[in-house]
């Protein structure tokens, strides 16, 4: 088969690798370059964890995760994940950090609970006092996102794929598999992907109604070096206390030997903004707000010094409370992919793997959906 994928993001890359894989002809029409750093999926890195509240769904397609990842390592040759394990913690006894941990439990996953003395034991850079619930979960790391991204793309173009930067899709034809080009030119292949990310209202109404885009800023920070060291062995970070919690993403070393930078960033969603026409560099306000929700949580955090914030932007499912990702039939030639909600990029491979496999028919549509969707794994 012949298929057309939109987006070079971590989603359009991921099934443009799993469906290379299968021996189809795979062409990737990215709007801007390849990477493009003003999709969602470039960034120096986005978390994996087992944790996932009352999401037992998601919390079990980690292992899928895990494993669609090993077979990518594989292929690249090099692999793009660093270990570092995961901290969760709360200053209230009965939220996400002890339903995740009630939820690891039952499902068998190796979790460590920590009351207030062992987490100031083990994990001196945060300040225990007031946590009611803490836990360490082995199964967590830093995903080198953007170098992620830009492997994928390599590879493919070596596996003969095509991937065309700098090529915008004005318009799908969801029933005859094919896409106008915004430059002039139409292509016709047996199947089209839109895996547009924050931009996928524009051409997959259906999905619109059921997501809408966020802006999120992230803060990087620098460490004076015996900080730096500290958090170098430490797990990630989630404290989900207060109305939002934040989490920390500790910097990691790069195989090609290069460090990442300390990142902090929150789970609330602005539901505002547009991914099209606004900038991605985040003001000094709106960053320190994010970085201040660290304080009383992160000793010492007056020697951190806030460097810079960013502005991503996601798609986040409509309905309060709710974060699943939403794979939709566009048409009898076309699907589309909306790994949405601020977690979809640890599942970019298996994702990708399961697409290829409805593709192959070793998997029907609706199963596909409920899969992305958190419900079968
Ligand atoms: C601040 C932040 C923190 C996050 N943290 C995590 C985390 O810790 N763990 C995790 O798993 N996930 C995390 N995520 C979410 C994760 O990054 C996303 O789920 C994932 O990157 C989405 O990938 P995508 O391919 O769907 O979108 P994108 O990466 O945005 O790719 C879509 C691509 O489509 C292109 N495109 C759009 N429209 C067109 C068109 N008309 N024609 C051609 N090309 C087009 C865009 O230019 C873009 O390159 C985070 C996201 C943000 C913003």
């Amino acid at each position: 088969m012949h298929i057309l994928i939109v987006g070079a993001g971590i989603a359009g890359l991921g099934a443009a690798w799993a469906l290379v894989r299968d021996g189809h002809r795979v062409t990737v029409l990215e709007q801007g370059p390849i990477p493009n750093p003003r999709g969602t999926s470039v960034d120096s890195h986005r978390l994996i964890r087992r944790a996932y509240g009352a999401e037992t769904g998601y919390m079990r397609l980690i292992t899928h995760a895990y494993a669609a990842w090993d077979r990518l390592w594989a292929d690249l040759g090099v692999r793009l994940c660093v270990d570092t394990g995961a901290l969760s913690m709360s200053a209230l006894a009965n939220d996400w950090v002890a339903t995740s941990l009630k939820a690891l439990r039952d499902d068998g996953f190796a979790v460590e609970e920590l009351d207030a003395r062992r987490l100031a034991a083990r994990f001196p850079l945060v300040e225990s006092q007031g946590i009611a619930a803490a836990f360490y979960s082995p199964d967590g790391g830093v995903l080198l996102a953007d170098r992620i991204v830009a492997a994928l793309a390599r590879w493919l173009t070596d596996k003969g794929a095509s991937l065309r930067p700098d090529t915008r899709v004005a318009a799908i034809d969801a029933d005859a598999g094919s896409v106008t080009l915004a430059g002039g030119g139409r292509l016709v292949a047996d199947l089209v992907l839109v895996a547009a990310g924050a931009w996928v209202a524009a051409l997959a109404p259906s999905v619109a109604a059921r997501v809408e885009p966020s802006r999120q800023v992230v803060a990087y920070v620098d460490l004076p070096d015996d900080l730096a060291r500290a958090w170098a062995a430490h797990p990630s970070l989630l404290c989900a206390e207060r109305t939002t919690g934040f989490y920390l993403v500790p910097p990691v070393m790069a195989p090609d030997g290069t460090q990442t930078r300390l990142k902090i960033g929150d789970h609330l969603f602005s539901r505002s903004g547009d991914a099209e026409s606004d900038p991605r560099i985040a003001s000094t306000e709106e960053t320190r707000a994010v970085f201040e929700q660290a304080r009383g949580r992160l000793r010492d955090l007056d020697r951190y010094r806030l460097a810079e914030g960013k502005v991503c932007y996601y798609t986040v499912d409509r309905r309060p409370g709710r974060e699943t990702f939403q794979s939709l039939m566009l048409g009898k030639a076309a699907w589309a992919m909306s790994n949405c909600s601020g977690h979809g990029f640890k599942f970019g491979a298996c994702l990708g793997e399961a697409f290829a496999d409805m593709v192959a028919g070793r998997r029907s549509a609706d199963a596909f959906t409920r899969y992305a969707a958190g419900e079968a794994p």
